[in-house]
């Protein structure tokens, strides 16, 4: 029981089910099946310090990203910007309030809140892994971090914005402002984190220091 559970759980072999006790790797380093050399698996535990830097700047493009102008509309003399705040609003005020809420806890709630509950969780395994408080915490974070990470969609986002602008460039100019170029990097700062995070490493952090 007080063994690490992150690196000494079996895994399966995708490709000839070969079942596989998981082991530490260093860095850099890929697991391959001993038996058809398929990769099992990689060392995507980013050093805590390098994942801290990403959360950190996905909070600097976090808040221009939402409440800067990400689309400038000029039609027939008139400009209109728009923000992905104001994006969200104006769908609710049409009546469309579910579409409305979706955009908003896609778009904006579900990054922040991941992002805020990833950096919460490092500072944590950096410095309050000794207190009883740090390390309840921690467990209660990483309980819901799968429902927070389904419930971020920057993605399917990113994808709408740009069939939408493609659609409206036929008939108006379209600039792209601040915003747009805050919520690319918001996107791919996020993309990485998503990508170096690793649920199962956490809860070894949490589980490591017990015994
Ligand atoms: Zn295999």
């Amino acid at each position: 029981m007080h063994e690490n559970t992150a690196e000494n759980s079996v895994i399966l072999c995708r490709s000839c089910d070969l079942a596989i006790r998981k082991r530490a790797l260093p860095t850099g380093v890929r697991a391959l099946c001993p038996r058809c050399n398929t990769a099992l698996y990689d060392t995507p535990y980013c050093s805590v310090n390098g994942m801290l830097a990403l959360c950190i700047t996905a909070l600097v493009f976090y808040f221009p990203a939402n409440f800067f102008p990400v689309l400038e509309i000029h039609f027939l003399g008139s400009i209109r910007t728009t923000t992905v705040f104001q994006g969200a609003f104006a769908v609710f005020d049409q009546g469309y309030w579910v579409v409305g809420i979706a955009v908003l806890a896609a778009a904006v709630v579900g990054p922040g809140l991941l992002i805020l509950s990833i950096l919460i969780q490092l500072l944590i395994v950096k410095w309050g892994l000794d207190s009883p408080l740090g390390r309840h915490s921690l467990k209660q974070l990483l309980k819901f971090q799968g429902l927070l990470s389904q419930l971020t969609m920057l993605e399917i986002y990113v994808i709408s914005f740009l069939v939408s602008s493609f659609q409206l460039s036929d008939f108006s100019d379209i600039y792209f402002g601040m915003g747009t170029f805050c919520f690319t990097m918001l996107f791919l700062v996020t993309l990485f984190l998503q990508r170096e995070y690793d649920i199962e490493h956490m809860w070894g952090l949490l589980m490591q220091e017990r015994h």
